[in-house]
């Protein structure tokens, strides 16, 4: 599956809430957001204020959903949740704000996909808590102007390259998730494990981890799996033996790549002899926009060492060749 694809069905979405931490204490790792988002929560009730319009982005699973309820959560206050393409018309916009109470939190997920005109209207909410209405049309048309009760904007957004300038510069906090560790994995499939009442020894756990891309989405849908084989083909509880024979037959990739990380690293050493080449011409070749491949493939195969950025473009390094099972080409070879 590719990442921007990974969006959960009915029954995974089900599966996710189940396991999504509710409290701060719960979130493992992004411990610099986490330590800032503290004191600016902290800072916004002593003053009785709504807390700052936030951004979060960064890949698909890394937690800024999670992140968007924990904060409305922490600021007792209630979450509204939409997304960019579902606000369609600039009324649907009015009607989610003029519903919302004081300091309530509105949370748009894939922001960057809101129109033009449904964005522009955003402004006006976002920094002076109020919006222009237009109502009728032709010569009775006229505006409005409703005021609204202070709120939180929280976007989330694969795509911050996608933001606007204007938009960008009205949110006073902007985090980006970085990819998780696998110490920090181990432990979010340990307590999912312990949430699904489901044993699992921590060499397995580490092993699920590893091969998650980093990302806590993954691991959990991973060991949703693995606890499959372990109450079918073994005893129920989750040892290493039963990790690795299920990751197997799963085709887990040992680094946890996806179809679309090494069909990238493919084309790069097959088409362009490993490189140097440029990201659009990679995006033309593997069927994808060149910004998807900067924004959500790319970080976590850079930060792995499968690729090296250079002044002449993307090369993929020896670790990329063994991975494949390739040889590279000889300096001043054929
Ligand atoms: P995003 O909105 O970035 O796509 P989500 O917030 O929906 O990601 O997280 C996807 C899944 O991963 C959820 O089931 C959530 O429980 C889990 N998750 C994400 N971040 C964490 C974390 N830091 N600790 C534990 N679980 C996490």
């Amino acid at each position: 599956l590719r990442p921007e694809e990974n969006r959960p069905g009915a029954a995974e979405k089900e599966f996710e809430n189940s396991i999504r931490p509710k409290e701060i204490v719960d979130f493992s790792g992004q411990d610099q957001i986490i330590d800032n988002l503290k004191i600016f929560i902290k800072a916004a009730k002593l003053r009785g204020e709504a807390l700052d319009h936030i951004l979060f982005h960064g890949p698909p699973g890394l937690g800024k959903t999670t992140l968007s309820r924990i904060v409305s959560t922490e600021m007792g206050v209630n979450i509204r949740e939409t997304s960019g393409p579902v606000i369609e018309k600039p009324g649907d916009l009015a009607g989610l704000l003029t519903n919302l109470e004081e300091r309530d939190v509105l949370f748009i997920d894939e922001i960057h996909r809101l129109s033009n005109v449904v964005e522009e209207y955003l402004y006006s909410a976002m920094e002076d808590y109020r919006i222009d209405i237009m109502i009728d049309t032709g010569p009775s048309a006229r505006s409005i102007q409703i005021t609204l009760h202070p709120f939180t904007l929280i976007g989330a957004t694969t795509r911050s390259g996608l933001l606007t300038a204007p938009l960008l510069s009205r949110f006073g906090i902007k985090s980006r998730l970085e990819y998780y560790n696998s110490a920090t994995l181990q432990k979010i499939i340990w307590r999912a494990a312990g949430l699904l009442q489901t044993k699992i020894t921590s060499d397995a756990a580490m092993e699920i981890a590893r091969r998650s891309r980093g990302t806590p989405r993954i691991a959990n849908g991973l060991l949703r799996r693995v606890r499959d084989f372990a109450q079918v083909i073994g005893n129920g509880v989750i040892d290493l033996d039963i990790a690795q024979y299920s990751l197997k037959a799963l085709n887990v990739d040992e680094y946890g790549l996806d179809e679309m990380d090494n069909r990238i690293l493919l084309t790069i050493i097959e088409n362009f002899k490993g490189g140097p080449v440029g990201i659009t011409t990679i995006a033309t070749a593997v069927g994808e926009e060149s910004g998807t491949i900067e924004e959500v493939y790319e970080p976590f195969l850079i930060q792995e060492g499968f690729i090296k950025r250079t002044p002449r473009g993307r090369e993929v390094t020896e670790k990329a060749y063994k991975h494949l099972g390739k040889t590279p080409r000889a300096e001043g070879g054929l």
